[in-house]
């Protein structure tokens, strides 16, 4: 069949892993995905990014490395998940990229599909979470809201059940990697840059071992990140919410001329004085944490720090699998 991608040499497929303590899961998911690449491509490279990781995580990957075309890049401390995989954004070399998480939740299986799209032309495929059962109602409810919020602010639309697991064109990459952003949520940047992109649909698999990293914690400052990185409704709602506080305010005033005219009302009301000051000091307050949360992201900007900063990068002298395997 003829495709857009037809006619090009054998592309390499680089696939980065990101990787916190996952010594174990590595153990199953590299020979894994040894298993399928080959059928995609006969150039390949697995990538494993380690972010800190406090486990065997680096001895493992080096283990494997003897058996398998594995490259080893360890960033000086744990810096996040996005970090690490920008670094990985940063190091990959291959003509189609792959980003996945090494605990076997995204299923390698879908690479073949995956690579198929790649050859139709897309240049950019992501796994859609088909469903999300597996999370607790909470949590669904409120990704559901961040989500709702965030397609209705943000000057660009980010697939709500779309995650990290994607598999990119070269060119893609090299849009990503001209990001400066220091803080980032790269499902927000990977929707940014455009380029052709599809959703396919897959179910994601429990954890292989050990327990997700992403607490409540983590993933409340990940989705400030996200709005304040890619939307400033945050703001404008407080010019609404000013401007409604003070037509209020001075509707009330003029009851309060209009009933001291008429019915000559004494000075009551100190409750009512009370509950103004609280609640205007509520309100300013919020907002004022409102534009913190903007002059932070400026602060942390305007540092200029690197996203991350690498201990060793180490690759494997033989690029390709052994034949016995
Ligand atoms: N991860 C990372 N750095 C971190 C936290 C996580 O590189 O600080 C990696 C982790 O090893 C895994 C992926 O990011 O490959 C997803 O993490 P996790 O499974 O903890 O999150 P969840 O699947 O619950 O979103
Ligand atoms: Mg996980």
């Amino acid at each position: 069949m003829l495709t857009p991608r037809s006619g090009q040499p054998t592309p390499l497929i680089t696939c980065i892993l990101p990787a916190y303590n996952e010594a174990d899961n590595l153990k199953e998911m590299v020979p894994l995905l040894c298993e399928i690449l080959p059928k995609l491509s006969d150039r390949f490279e697995v990538l494993v990014v380690d972010d800190g990781s406090r486990d065997a995580t680096e001895a493992t990957v080096l283990a494997l490395s003897e058996r398998y075309p594995v490259s080893l890049l360890s960033l000086s401390r744990n810096f996040g998940k996005e970090a690490a995989m920008s670094a990985g954004l940063d190091y990959a070399e291959g003509d189609v990229v792959i980003i996945m998480d090494s605990d076997m939740q995204h299923p390698v299986e879908m690479l073949e599909v995956f690579y198929q799209r790649w050859l139709e032309g897309y240049d950019m495929i992501y796994g859609v979470r088909a469903d999300r059962s597996d999370e607790g109602m909470v949590k669904r409810k409120l990704t559901r809201a961040f989500y709702h919020m965030l397609s209705k602010s943000a000057d660009v639309e980010i697939q709500p059940d779309a995650g990290d697991f994607r598999m990119m064109d070269a060119k893609v990459v090299r849009a990503l990697r001209s990001l400066s952003e220091r803080k980032r949520m790269m499902k927000g940047l990977f929707a940014w840059v455009g380029f052709r992109s599809i959703g396919v649909p897959f179910k994601v698999n429990p954890r292989f071992s050990g327990e997700t990293s992403f607490g409540i914690r983590r993933l409340s400052s990940l989705a400030l990140t996200g709005i304040t990185a890619f939307s400033s409704a945050p703001l404008r709602i407080w010019m609404f919410i000013g401007a409604s506080v003070s037509l209020l305010a001075m509707s009330y005033a003029v009851i309060v001329v209009l009933s001291t005219l008429i019915l000559g009302t004494d000075v009551p009301g100190w409750p009512t004085l009370v509950a103004g000051i609280g609640f205007l000091g509520g309100v300013q307050l919020l907002s004022v944490g409102v534009l913190g949360e903007y002059v932070a992201r400026i602060f942390s900007e305007v540092k200029g720090r690197p996203v991350y900063l690498i201990s060793d990068y180490r690759r494997p002298v033989q690029v390709e699998p052994k034949d016995d395997e």
